[in-house]
């Protein structure tokens, strides 16, 4: 097994000593004023978001699940209710419709990865309230083709943003009824713990979520409706507010990145394929993820492991199994074979996540550009 050289996580680089000692001066200001619920960090990092998604509000939460939850309850989506995604999303946006007891309804997805428009007009029914296209990889789906055929049904349009901060399409940052923001960890405005929040232009939406996020209170004194508590707390926002200006920088690195990946892998076709880069949008590489096809005498999984194994290269797969085809959609009901998406299903076995975060060299991107054609060099 070589040492690792390309590590898939930064995490242990982006909080070095110098960071954490910034980012914990700002935790201790929080804990001497004693102002851990709902202080002046989370109104802070509400305004500074909004401004950045150039919206009317942010509503901070607990976390992006919280967000796309929030969003379908404020539209008041339950029960005998249809919403459409795509399944091959992380499991927290299916979860989120079925949370409110509507049903999931999955549309297939597009050589971007994305839902595919022309094929969600066949997927509304008289049930159905909304579209929730993911912006998976951080490459944001068709939103003017999606919000058409939204208005055209008297749809809403529930955006899963979570991997899709600062991304733009036609020079907009959101265009639906509400998008759903996330700060895992793992995502490129990360904090230390949970954190999410929802983006609106709709004063009710913004409003009524700020009073779903704190038990549906109205004053101290008085409940106007049953509601948790889904509160982004002082201390990840105090956090966020330490990391909030890097934000850009860090998305036009990971471009940067992306763009001396594409440079170097183009030439590999047809053994490794780029998704289309369209002009009009904006990605911010969440992730970078190419397809290894599978006509060829080895797998994407044979390359996974040669990286690893001789390489000391880290790589992901986003997601290895589609969310249609999960035990989980059994249990809740649902019946769905194989065949049913077969551009996701494909995907799911030739899709590769390759590093792609802001602390990768330009020596290391060449590095691992090399490994991948040394290997189909080697097998064919
Ligand atoms: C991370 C993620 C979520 C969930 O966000 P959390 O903050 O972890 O709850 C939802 N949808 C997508 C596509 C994600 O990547």
């Amino acid at each position: 097994m070589a040492e690792i050289k390309v590590p898939y996580s930064y995490l242990k680089t982006q909080f070095d000593p110098e960071k954490i000692e910034k980012i914990v001066a700002a935790v201790r200001r929080v804990a001497k004023r004693g102002d851990f619920t709902l202080g002046k960090e989370v109104w802070l990092f509400e305004e500074k978001l909004a401004d950045l998604f150039r919206a009317k509000h942010a509503v901070a939460l607990n976390s992006g699940t919280a967000a796309l939850i929030g969003i379908l309850e404020a539209l008041k989506i339950g029960r005998g209710d249809e919403v459409i995604t795509v399944p091959n999303s992380f499991y927290a946006t299916a979860a989120s419709i079925h949370k409110v007891g509507a049903r999931i309804v999955f549309v297939d997805v597009n050589a971007e990865y994305l839902i595919d428009p022309d094929k969600i007009e066949d997927a509304i029914t008289e049930k159905t309230r909304a579209i929730m296209p993911v912006h998976l990889t951080g490459c944001p789906a068709d939103m003017f083709k999606i919000s058409d055929i939204a208005k055209r049904h008297g749809l809403y349009v529930v955006e899963d943003a979570a991997q899709s901060i600062c991304s733009e399409i036609g020079g907009r940052r959101f265009l639906g009824t509400a998008a759903a923001v996330s700060f895992h960890p793992l995502k490129n405005l990360n904090s230390w713990d949970n954190g999410g929040a929802v983006i609106t232009n709709d004063d009710a939406i913004a409003h009524w979520l700020k009073k779903w996020s704190n038990h549906g209170m109205e004053s101290r004194d008085e409940c106007a409706f049953l509601a948790v508590n889904e509160r982004m707390h002082t201390m990840t926002a105090a956090v966020l507010l330490e990391i909030f200006d890097e934000v850009e920088s860090i998305t036009e690195q990971r471009i940067k990145n992306a763009a001396l990946y594409d440079e170097l892998l183009k030439s590999m076709a047809p053994f490794v394929i780029l998704p289309r880069r369209l002009a009009s949008k904006r990605q911010v590489y969440h992730t970078y993820v190419v397809r290894i096809p599978i006509n060829y005498p080895w797998s994407r999984d044979n390359l996974r492991e040669y990286l690893l194994k001789e390489k000391g290269v880290e790589t992901k797969v986003h997601y290895p199994i589609p969310m249609h085809l999960q035990k989980a959609m059994k249990r809740a009901g649902y019946n769905f074979r194989f065949g049913d998406f077969p551009n996701c299903e494909r995907q799911a076995e030739e899709i590769l996540t390759l590093p792609i975060h802001q602390y990768l060299t330009e020596k290391q991107i060449v590095y691992v550009a090399e490994s991948i054609a040394d290997f189909i060099n080697k097998t064919r």
